[in-house]
């Protein structure tokens, strides 16, 4: 799996303070979709334990 984007202190995309991942590859292209280049599955950068232990430890800050 690739993700397109990794965003820390996110308050855009639901309520709180979050941290949000955007993995990469979409089947549906929805007319007017604001992120078409994530629409391809290989697109970003590998998911990876090193990924997952960065997220991990973002969350732990206490501010989430
Ligand atoms: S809006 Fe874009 S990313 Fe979301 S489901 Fe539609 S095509 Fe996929």
């Amino acid at each position: 799996m690739n993700y397109a984007e990794i965003k820390t202190y996110d308050v855009a995309n639901g309520p709180g303070i979050r941290l949000s991942l955007f993995v990469s590859g979409c089947p549906h292209r929805c007319p007017g979709c604001f992120n078409q280049q994530a629409w391809d599955f290989s697109y970003g950068k590998p998911f990876t334990n090193e990924t997952i232990n960065c997220i991990i430890k973002e969350l732990s800050f206490p501010a989430y």
